[in-house]
């Protein structure tokens, strides 16, 4: 994978510090991963569950949205798709845009320093 850049911000991103990151982004404080109707129907089709199915197994629903549920791991949580024995994604191939874009993120612009500390691949 290598180093990863994008136009409009001020860092980079080795991908191939994943190996030995184990997940972090994936676990640690309660979040929010949303997922849109496009989303819910590719995991629905990789589950081959219904989508109603797969939506009260797997989400969470926040006023109109959904989110992936989360569960209980070491003193805080990890997103229901993490994979202890692997430590990452189970479903890595679908995983949805949110997870795809990181760490290129708006919200991070700003924040390198906050970046920094969460994900060991980032580069000035
Ligand atoms: S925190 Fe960063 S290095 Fe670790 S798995 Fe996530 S993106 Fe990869
Ligand atoms: S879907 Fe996969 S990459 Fe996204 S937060 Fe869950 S475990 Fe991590």
């Amino acid at each position: 994978m290598g180093i990863i850049k994008q136009e409009g911000y001020n860092y980079a991103f080795n991908a191939d510090a994943c190996v030995s990151c184990g997940g972090k982004c994936c676990i640690g404080e309660s979040g929010y991963i949303w997922v849109d109707e496009e989303e819910i129907l590719t995991f629905a089709k990789f589950f081959n569950m219904k989508k109603e199915e797969f939506i009260l197994q797997y989400l969470r629903k926040i006023n109109s949205c959904y989110t992936l549920k989360e569960v209980e791991f070491q003193n805080g949580y990890a997103c229901i798709f993490f994979d202890e024995k692997i430590m990452g994604c189970s479903v890595y191939n679908v995983r949805p845009n949110q997870c795809r874009t990181f760490p290129f993120w708006n919200y991070f612009k700003n924040r390198k320093k906050e970046l920094e500390d969460e994900c060991i691949g980032i580069l000035s």
